[in-house]
């Protein structure tokens, strides 16, 4: 077991020790590791970045989480909104070449929580994935990977997350694979049709915020090359839908067999090797 992590800095500092944070996306890996870490690290602090643009059920898991760990989950919802940054940058929506969104709205919160003392910063990655991200750069924040460290895969978060009671996120039920802000510009296609049909409220608002970019003099999309309005036309909505439901097929021919790792109880669980695109702070 490798809960044990050093901290390189602590005997620098005088006697410090460091304190033991995790930072919760509302993603079913960093929920895991809360579980998993919950009697191997009893000190943790665990945190969560809260943009206020998240969606209802990611707030009503992190709330079921909270009572499965009974220890709070501090919220570091940033005191600057979402809209006051999107106006000190002039309107210009964040994408994935402009990631003013996590870095204002998550790992600034996180930086000025964690402050200057020695910290160890526990992520999600599993050893079945090869992610990276920005997590932070100071050099009091040493981040670690138990998952990576002790070998836990997929199926063993899985395995985590049933046995704990608290399952997988409730927008998985949908067909949304990643947490974050509902706006998220690294939602493939097909979740913003489903966005559109499960909360069609968020994707109007989603829509209002593309179409308010104009004014300030930029032509911006959320979703690449195209406009949510265009999206969320019923011919193109089909297109998507057929469109992805061949990609799977594909992918599920292509297959030779499924592994173990792919299955649960005779349950597929759905491919999220595509999350590999996104933010490790908010969507692991
Ligand atoms: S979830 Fe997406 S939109 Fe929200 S802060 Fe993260 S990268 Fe930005």
């Amino acid at each position: 077991m490798t809960t044990n992590y050093a901290h390189p800095l602590s005997g620098t500092l005088g006697a410090e020790p460091p304190r033991h944070i995790l930072s919760l996306s509302g993603g079913k890996d960093s929920a895991a590791l809360a579980i998993y870490l919950r009697d191997r690290v009893p000190e943790i602090e665990y945190i969560f970045h809260d943009t206020d643009k998240e969606l209802p059920e990611t707030y009503d898991y992190i709330g079921r989480l909270e009572a499965i760990l009974g220890k709070p989950i501090v919220r570091t919802t940033p005191v600057d909104s979402f809209d006051h940054w999107l106006t000190v940058y002039r309107g210009m929506l964040p994408s994935n070449h402009r990631r003013w969104c996590t870095k204002m709205l998550k790992l600034k919160p996180f930086e000025a929580y964690v402050g200057d003392g020695p910290v160890i910063n526990y992520v999600g990655l599993r050893a079945d994935e090869n992610r990276t991200g920005y997590i932070s750069t100071k050099p009091n924040i040493l981040a670690v990977y138990p998952f990576q460290d002790d070998g836990l895969v997929r199926a063993d978060i899985m395995r985590i997350l049933e046995e704990s009671g608290l399952g997988l996120p409730p927008y998985m039920d949908w067909g949304r694979s990643r947490s974050g802000c509902y706006f998220c510009f690294y939602q493939q296609k097909i979740e913003w049709v489903r966005l559109l049909e499960t909360h069609p409220s968020y994707f109007e608002l989603a829509q209002a915020y593309e179409e308010k970019a104009v004014q300030f003099g930029e032509q911006f999309f959320w979703c690449q090359n195209e406009p949510l309005r265009e999206l969320a036309k019923p011919q193109r909505v089909a297109k998507i839908k057929a469109d992805w439901e061949k990609a799977q097929a594909r992918k599920k021919a292509n297959r030779k067999a499924l592994s173990l790792v792919e299955t649960l109880g005779g349950l597929e669980v759905e491919d999220d090797s595509h999350l590999r695109d996104g933010c490790l702070v908010c969507s692991i």
